[in-house]
């Protein structure tokens, strides 16, 4: 079996990479590196089963030979990123989502849509079952990135009931783990990176939005097991443990041992309040729930930034 993933050298698309490659598929990454990284994949790129190509996805994409499954994850995702990047990101959720259908299409594949939790907005429901139709501000700054997401489970919706491709559409929260980038802007490497400079911790707004973050591990889990369902509609894949921003700020900290202290922000533009799957649905369709409590999963990923931030120092010295 043969598997394309668009952003393979991302955050989640390289561990999507891993998984594919340990349960025997033939992979093909493609990504053009704008939030990606080489190192990522760098582990896979003598592996017999592993391609990989530089590509823009919002360009038509010619992949020779082929296909039984494509899986679009390509695009900047943390909010530093897509205002940095708001063409870009709308460009990968339309054009990207186009043509990797497409590429489906031609092929007779599998179709994998990568979707968010952005979706919801700024939920007035909490936590947000797949049945919540959102609450989002089309023209703020985050409008980029929730309504390419939007409009890529549209697309996904019509190649499915029009060309009846086999399509999936997971909704994926808060995700963290290692791979992220130190710098890509997010709560949690913003909180480690300050806490090893000794910096202050930047918690915007009160501190008291929530978020539910996800251990990479479990919800790569849960996307496999979604991949292999025959689920169409869009599926939750989540953490449902809530907590705190400054509460959250406080555990990483006291993880690391840092004393430094805690500052308050502004807060973004139509930052949500509130973020918390309902994984009922998951759990029923395909016995999925997570397992990696967040404690654990921080050490994990504290362990990996730590190597990151020793080597960025010695590199700088
Ligand atoms: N946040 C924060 N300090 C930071 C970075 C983020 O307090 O240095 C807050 C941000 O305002 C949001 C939450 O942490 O309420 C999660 O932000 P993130 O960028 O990780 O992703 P989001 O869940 O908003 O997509």
């Amino acid at each position: 079996m043969r598997a394309v993933i668009t952003g393979g050298a991302g955050f989640l698309g390289s561990h999507l990479c891993d998984k594919l490659i340990a349960e025997g598929w033939d992979v093909l990454c493609l990504d053009n590196l704008i939030t990606g990284t080489e190192s990522n994949i760098a582990h896979l790129m003598s592996h017999p089963r592993f391609r990989a190509a530089r590509q823009d996805v919002t360009r038509y994409i010619d992949v020779p030979g082929p296909v039984d499954y494509v899986l679009h994850f390509a695009s900047p995702a943390s909010p530093v990123d897509y205002l940095k990047l708001p063409i870009q990101t709308l460009k990968v959720g339309a054009l990207g989502t186009h043509n990797s259908l497409g590429l489906a299409l031609a092929k007779k594949a599998k179709y994998f849509l990568a979707s968010t939790s952005e979706c919801y907005g700024d939920p007035q429901i909490s936590p947000q079952p797949e049945t919540y139709w959102g609450h989002v501000n089309p023209i703020g700054p985050r409008g980029v990135y929730d309504e390419a997401k939007r409009f890529a489970e549209a697309m996904t919706m019509a190649y499915h009931r029009a060309h009846g491709v086999n399509t999936h559409i997971v909704r994926i929260f808060n995700t963290y783990g290692p791979r992220m980038r130190l710098n890509d802007g997010r709560a949690l490497p913003n909180f480690v990176y300050q806490a090893l400079r000794g910096d202050a911790i930047t918690v915007y707004g009160d501190g008291k939005q929530t978020r539910s973050f996800c251990y990479v591990s479990d919800l790569i889990d849960g996307i496999y097991k979604l991949m292999l369902s025959d689920e169409h509609e869009p599926t939750n894949i989540g953490n449902p443990q809530e907590i705190t921003i400054l509460e959250f700020a406080r555990r990483v900290r006291d993880l690391l041992g840092a004393k430094t202290e805690i500052i308050f922000n502004p807060l973004p533009v139509d930052d949500p309040k509130q973020r918390c799957p309902d994984i009922s649905k998951a759990k029923r369709l395909l016995q999925w729930e997570p397992k990696v409590s967040l404690d654990e999963g921080l050490r994990l990923t504290l362990d990996f930034f730590k190597k990151q931030y020793a080597a960025e120092s010695a590199r700088a010295k």
